[in-house]
């Protein structure tokens, strides 16, 4: 089975994140060197897909993170997503909507970061939060979220259509290991900056926060838009995983060399 097979969540089905093993390892039997070689081996991969992808200048990629706090977002977009040259990739964070951000449909900000054609972005949390942090904190009446899945599919379906494929990844951590990365933030001064007492009030939020992702997994994995579960306690193995699964991806996508403006052939560059 390839790694998309295997941790994709499968359209209409419901995932069960309990019975979901964070410190598992599907697909790979290796350690974590090897892991890391395979990582390093893929990065030339993705490399290449990527300086196609730009130069066809047809398609683009649009990869979608989501995860508790502490979950490894950050990590994964420094070990992965650098293989991608920045010239054509573009990382945009989602936090707290601006008060102009509050004046429009929650979709607004969502789509004018999306990437234009040739180029990959990645969502560092996404319009998903309007389903997780905002139903978790009520910051809507449910009758407005429940709504959402439904716009977030259509929404979604209509950037694949236009030719955007997208691919979401949510890091799954057990509670132990947030436990002990929170701590660490605290222990570690090099970590302090990462330390948000917010983060504690979420962390005590965890059943809700679990609840609220299983929905939007559930309900927003569809065929041209997969959800993929990534166990990511193995922060080695989170890494492996989601480069697998873009490699894979990026084999189906297959972007052309684009045939040259002129006819090259016999031209020689004159000494
Ligand atoms: P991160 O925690 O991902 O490193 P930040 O420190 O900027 O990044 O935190 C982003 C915060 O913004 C999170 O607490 C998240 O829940 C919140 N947030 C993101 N989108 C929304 C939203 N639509 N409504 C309310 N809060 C949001």
């Amino acid at each position: 089975m390839t790694f998309t097979e295997l941790l994709r969540v499968a359209p209409g089905s419901q995932p069960d994140l309990g019975a979901i093993d964070a410190d598992s390892t599907p697909g790979f039997d290796g350690d974590k060197a090897a892991a890391q070689d395979r990582v390093h081996e893929l990065a030339d991969v993705l490399a290449e897909f990527q300086e196609r992808l730009w130069a066809e200048g047809r398609q683009s990629l649009l990869i979608v993170l989501q995860a508790l706090d502490a979950g490894g977002k950050d990590g994964l977009i420094r070990n992965v997503v650098t293989a991608f040259n920045p010239q054509g990739t573009r990382v945009t964070g989602f936090g707290v909507p601006s008060e102009e951000e509050l004046r429009h449909d929650y979709l607004w900000r969502i789509h004018a970061a999306t990437p234009g054609r040739g180029r990959i972005g990645v969502f560092n949390r996404s319009h998903y939060e309007d389903v997780l942090v905002v139903r978790v904190n009520e910051l809507v009446p449910a009758s407005v979220w429940k709504q959402r899945y439904e716009q977030i599919n259509a929404f979604e379906a209509h950037l694949a259509a236009n030719d955007t494929r997208i691919l979401k990844f949510y890091l799954h951590i057990s509670r132990e290991e947030q436990r002990q990365r929170l701590q660490a933030r605290i222990d570690d001064p090099a970590k302090h900056w990462k330390w948000s007492s917010g983060d504690l009030e979420t962390r005590a939020r965890w059943d809700d926060y679990r609840a609220a992702y299983t929905d939007a997994l559930a309900r927003c994995s569809t065929a041209a838009v997969p959800w993929f579960v990534i166990p990511a306690d193995r922060k080695w193995y989170r890494d492996l995983a989601v480069a697998e699964i873009l490699a894979e991806v990026a084999a189906d996508i297959n972007p052309a060399w684009p045939a040259p403006d002129e006819d090259v052939s016999g031209i020689v560059v004159p000494a």
